[in-house]
């Protein structure tokens, strides 16, 4: 095994972003992996470099949520988790309530550009967060309804945000691409999977935003389930977990921007002042989805219990939360 290992920070779509890190261990307990197929004897070096990517950036992502204020302990099915780092052709990745599956593909525009979903960090760490879910709630996972299979999906690209936001490297990149404008705006932290989105666009226009797989900077606001089409453009929102979803990212992710400047305390925020907000914000999705109850009106519920979770990790963040979930209609003007 080698002591460190070359992987992408977020996306193999921002070319530049590569950090060297340790070699993970990914039999590591709590939330252990199997990667299926192991790395065998002299692989191809592209092989060899997606196999490190996948492996230690599912560690880094399973370590960040093991140290939440209600981690899990273990996978829904036990201590190890099988990832099929390559299962076949398609352009798609999955956690199918047992094992993490990726994908490889190309579009006919592009037939001789494959793009492997199992390399993209922000790929693997949203379908980690499935998993984390699932290990969390797993009536959440199972349940049916577009309110709540959309905040599954929220919560699988909050963990690609809140998991790019462990690498001091990317932080301070975000800090300097954003500096002179809101931190609330768009950025390579708030654009999820940009290279399998691209290629998406051209196979399911209506499938991915015009810039990633789905931007996290977006202004959506609720509506009704019963209300919205069967079908709709990428800009809308449709009767799809992956479009609804947008509703709760975009208001997760104007909170976390919120955050910020609360948790700086009137001084510049570092980069460590945003892998503390990630800590907060993940514990405060963590302590919601534990104590939200599973009801008809589910995106509200949870909204009132990230507010109501808040208070535990800083005074001001309640109001912070409550803003944005009344702005974005989650919640009506009448609870405030
Ligand atoms: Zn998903």
């Amino acid at each position: 095994m080698p002591a460190t290992v070359t992987v992408w920070e977020k996306d193999p779509a921002l070319a530049a972003r590569i950090t060297v890190v340790p070699a993970p261990d990914i039999t590591k307990t709590p939330l252990a992996f199997r990667l299926i197929p192991s790395l065998g004897n002299n692989p191809p070096q592209a092989v060899e470099f997606r196999y490190w990517n996948a492996a230690a950036t599912l560690r880094r992502a399973a370590d960040f949520w093991a140290a939440s204020s209600q981690a899990p302990v273990t996978w829904r099915g036990g201590q190890v988790i099988d990832v099929f780092l390559d299962r076949s052709e398609g352009l798609n990745s999955e956690y199918d309530g047992t094992t993490l599956s990726f994908y490889h593909g190309s579009t006919v525009a592009h037939p001789t550009l494959v793009i492997y979903s199992g390399e993209s960090p922000d790929l693997l760490c949203h379908e980690l967060g499935h998993a984390i879910l699932d290990a969390i709630r797993s009536d959440l996972f199972d349940a049916e309804g577009l309110e709540v299979e959309a905040f599954g999906e929220a919560f699988g690209d909050m963990s690609a945000i809140l998991c790019a936001m462990q690498l001091p490297t990317f932080c301070s990149f975000v800090l300097a691409e954003t500096s002179g404008r809101s931190f609330w705006s768009s950025s390579s932290l708030s654009r999820v999977a940009q290279q399998f989105g691209s290629a998406l666009r051209l196979v399911k226009p209506a499938d991915a935003d015009e810039d990633c797989l789905r931007n996290a900077w977006n202004n959506h606001f609720y509506v009704d389930p019963s209300t919205v089409s069967k079908v709709g453009l990428a800009d809308t929102i449709w009767n799809n977990a992956h479009s609804f979803s947008r509703i709760y990212t975009g208001a997760f992710f104007e909170a976390l921007s919120a955050m910020l400047p609360v948790k700086a305390g009137g001084n510049a925020p570092g980069p460590e002042t945003l892998r503390q907000v990630s800590d907060d914000m993940r514990d405060i999705l963590v302590d919601a989805t534990r104590s939200a109850q599973l009801v008809p009106g589910f995106a509200a519920e949870i909204a009132a219990a990230m507010i109501e979770e808040s208070d535990k990790y800083h005074h001001a963040y309640p109001d912070v939360f409550q803003g944005v979930f009344i702005r974005r209609n989650i919640l009506p003007q009448a609870i405030s």
